[in-house]
């Protein structure tokens, strides 16, 4: 297999078969450890399996530039990992750019527009401005109220299921070893206080070098029962999925809250609600309409399309909107990469390069004190839980 290292014997417990534990497990394989993903119920069912795909942060003017250049450094890597997974699981994921447009109307609830113009120079993101007539050349479903618009023409999405379909081939192909329905409650230490073990819910325990907390919503509840303060919670978000004809609406459309995602076949997702409910499953009628209502609004040509179905999957929130990445200080051997909340799936290649170096031993190349697991992360109203 291309670019994997013989294997040292560095035995990491990864917790969590989400995009972010599954991802960096198979970075870990190619670095040349035996990673065992442990994973409660199904891999890759939960938020990674719900997400639209979208590989761009929603406002990312509203984070502090380190964000920023986290995002920038995991986006400049999709390419590389999805010819990876391609190659190891004979599998598409669906990645491509079909490039993000934001309306802009008269009634928007903020108006984002300079923000997003200034950002994008400063970071050099590739940025069109499109009149109103121009807006609905590209996007012929749009409603005629639009007054203008922002392109984004290089921002990719991917079709999360198929990601997850790929990684779990591309796991199964390097014999990396998934246990499902094997629920961690919590690691054992040895004589020297390292973490040595991690402790399965059926009253098994299985011997490793380093654990990898990589838990999703969950990780709050599990770092709390080794003794950790994580504040990672779930925040609720309900999708519909629309059926149109493939190639009537052809990039991501994003607007106030809502956002509309066009697969190549023709599926369109809407998304997504912020809902602060707890671990709450299942959509809601309310939720469902007030998408479909926005849908309509911003893109009217869409009335006919075909109603699908819905669901709902919960992020892994943080009080600032940004991840909890790196060693757990007074834990030797534990590691957390969680509360990707908005952008696990647009951070998963990041943060699994970064991770699966430094648990064998590469300190990163970057400054990543802003997602140092111990910081004292304040809620940020605009990117952080929602009110309700
Ligand atoms: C509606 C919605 C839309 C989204 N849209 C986007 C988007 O457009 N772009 C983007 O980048 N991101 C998006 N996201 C966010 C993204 O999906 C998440 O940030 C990402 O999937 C988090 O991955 P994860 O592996 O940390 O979590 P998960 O996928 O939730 O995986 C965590 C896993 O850990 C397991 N687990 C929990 N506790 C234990 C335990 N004690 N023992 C063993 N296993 C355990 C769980 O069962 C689960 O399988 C969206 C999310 C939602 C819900």
């Amino acid at each position: 297999m291309t670019g994997f290292k013989q294997a040292d014997g560095k035995r990491v417990a990864v917790v969590g078969g989400g995009i972010i534990g599954c991802l960096t497990a198979l970075y870990l394989k190619r670095l040349g450890a035996v990673p065992t993903i442990f994973e409660k119920g199904a891999s890759g069912r939960e938020s990674s399996w719900a997400g639209a795909g979208i590989l761009c942060p929603i406002h990312p003017w509203l984070y502090p530039d380190s964000f920023t250049q986290l995002v920038d450094s995991s986006l400049s890597m999709f390419s590389a990992m999805n010819a990876m997974l391609e190659e190891l699981s004979g599998l598409k994921t669906e990645w491509c750019r079909s490039g993000l447009l934001i309306p802009m109307f008269a009634d928007d609830r903020i108006h984002h527009g300079e923000d997003a113009l200034a950002w994008s120079k400063r970071f050099g993101w590739k940025v069109e401005e499109l009149d109103s007539n121009q807006c609905c050349e590209h996007e012929p479903t749009m409603s005629k109220q639009v007054g203008g618009a922002l392109l984004w023409p290089e921002v990719g999405q991917v079709r999360n299921p198929r990601l997850l379909a790929a990684v779990r081939k591309a796991l199964e192909n390097t014999h990396v070893q998934i246990r499902e329905h094997a629920e961690v409650i919590g690691v054992g230490k040895n004589r020297q206080g390292d973490v040595s073990s991690v402790k399965i819910a059926d009253g098994g325990s299985v011997d490793v070098d380093a654990v990898l907390l990589a838990a999703g919503s969950w990780s709050g509840d599990l770092a709390r029962q080794i003794g950790l303060e994580l504040p990672v919670e779930p925040v609720k978000g309900q999708i519909v999925l629309l059926k149109d004809e493939p190639g009537r609406v052809k990039h991501i459309i994003k607007h106030d809250d809502v956002y509309l995602v066009p697969r190549i076949d023709g599926h369109i997702l809407v998304g997504a609600s912020m809902e602060r409910v707890g671990f709450k499953a299942g959509t809601t009628e309310p939720v469902v309409n007030k998408l479909l209502d926005a849908t309509y609004r911003i893109t009217p040509g869409l009335k006919d399309a075909r109603i699908v179905e819905q669901w709902m999957g919960f992020r892994p929130g943080s009080p600032d909107g940004m991840p909890y990445l790196g060693p757990v200080e007074g834990h030797p051997g534990l590691w957390v990469a969680t509360g990707h909340y908005r952008n696990g799936v647009a951070l998963a290649p990041g943060t699994a390069d970064i991770m699966s170096r430094w648990i064998m031993g590469e300190a990163p190349s970057m400054d990543l004190s802003d997602f140092r697991v111990d910081r004292r992360a304040s809620n940020s109203e605009l990117v952080g839980f929602p009110n309700t």
